[in-house]
């Protein structure tokens, strides 16, 4: 083999194209906004699972529960 004068590692995983140095490991700021946007859409499509640790609903002391 003497083909070391063409290192391409992965492609950009967006679009598959030959990825930028400097927009690794993408090939433009555009991919990278595309993965960024995924990424975020990901985390905010998270279904609000029971996070209401704020005020509200606070469980009345059940009967028989931690009593002496
Ligand atoms: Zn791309």
């Amino acid at each position: 083999m003497s083909d070391a004068a063409a290192p391409s590692p992965a492609p950009c995983p967006i679009c598959g194209k030959p990825r930028a140095p400097q927009f690794r490991p993408f090939c433009s700021k555009r991919c990278a906004d595309v993965d960024l946007n995924r990424w975020l859409k990901g985390v905010y499509a998270v279904p609000v699972t029971e996070t209401d640790d704020e005020d509200g609903e606070k469980v009345e002391d059940q009967p028989g529960r931690d009593r002496p």
